[in-house]
Order: structure tokens, then C-alpha cells, then sequence
């Protein structure tokens, strides 16, 4: 057999919407900030999520300790450390100990952008002490309880777990 015949993974994920039609699969983050779960790996702790913000200032201020990728759809969006300005199109990596704090400025209606986080947001506050943060776990279980609550059932969260 050759070698790619015998990788166990069976089919490649693929999704067609990743923008989706229904917006229950947005589960709220905070007052006008969503994200909506593509693939959520507890094996690995990464997850992909497309992030929408409908609102203008300072988002939150974080650090990751391991590396992030992310693709802007819509929008324009920030950090505050940091001169370059992210608008559609744009790749982000986000090295392993940045500090960074989003912000999203006037005028600009709504953001998404599709990020893949591996670990943790470790949120901080102005003097660069840990606040809260969020990992794979923390968003299944947002999931849940979203998906349970408008009427999905927290079992459709399952189709996104690795
Ligand atoms: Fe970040």
C-alpha cells in the first residue's frame, strides 16, 4: 500500500459556508462581538474560528503564548502596538508572545476575519496582568451553551470538534 493509502485520516474537512446563513451558528463573545466555530481541535488545543465585530474601540488586550494566523474578509481592524492597519485581504501572524490590543475604528460597520489560534488568549489588563483567558475548552463549551439555547442543541457543537 502506498504511503498515502495508508494515512488514517479519511476525508479532508471542507465547508462551503464559512460565512453562514444562519445566524445562530454566531455564538456571542461580548456586547457586539461573535465567533463562529469552523473547527475546534481538543487533541492539538487549536482552534479556527471567524471572528465578527460590530462595534468601534478597544476590543480586548492579549497575549498568546503560541503563534496565530489570521485572514481578514471584511472590515479593518488594528492593534494599538502595532502601525499597520489589517483590511480585507490581509494575512496577521501573531508571534508567540506579542502583546496586542485590538481595536476596531469609527466607522467601519463590521469586521470578520478568520483566525487560527493555537492555545490560549490570555487576556491582560493596562498593566500587563493576566485578567482571564480563553481556550479551546472555554469555547466548546460557548458553543454549548449557545447552540442549546437557540435551539440547535448542544450536541451541534460536535460537528466542529477534532
Ligand atoms: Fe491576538
Amino acid at each position: 500500500m502506498a504511503y498515502f493509502e495508508s494515512l488514517p485520516y479519511g476525508i479532508a474537512d471542507f465547508t462551503t459556508q464559512v460565512e453562514p446563513d444562519d445566524d445562530r451558528l454566531w455564538v456571542p463573545q461580548a456586547e457586539n462581538v461573535w465567533f463562529r466555530p469552523l473547527h475546534l481541535n481538543r487533541t492539538s488545543g487549536q482552534w479556527v474560528n471567524l471572528l465578527k465585530v460590530r462595534k468601534s474601540g478597544v476590543l480586548s488586550r492579549h497575549r498568546h503564548p503560541a503563534p496565530v494566523h489570521g485572514y481578514v474578509i471584511r472590515g479593518s481592524w488594528r492593534y494599538l502596538e502595532h502601525d499597520w492597519v489589517a483590511t480585507p485581504g490581509s494575512y496577521v501572524f501573531e508571534p508567540p508572545g506579542d502583546v496586542h490590543t485590538l481595536v476596531c475604528d469609527e466607522g467601519v460597520e463590521e469586521m470578520i476575519t478568520l483566525f487560527h489560534i493555537s492555545g490560549a488568549l490570555i487576556y491582560l489588563d493596562e498593566n500587563l496582568e493576566t485578567v482571564g483567558y480563553d481556550d479551546v475548552h472555554k469555547k466548546i463549551e460557548m458553543c454549548m451553551e449557545h447552540f442549546e439555547k437557540v435551539g440547535l442543541g448542544a450536541s451541534y457543537v460536535e460537528q466542529f470538534i477534532r
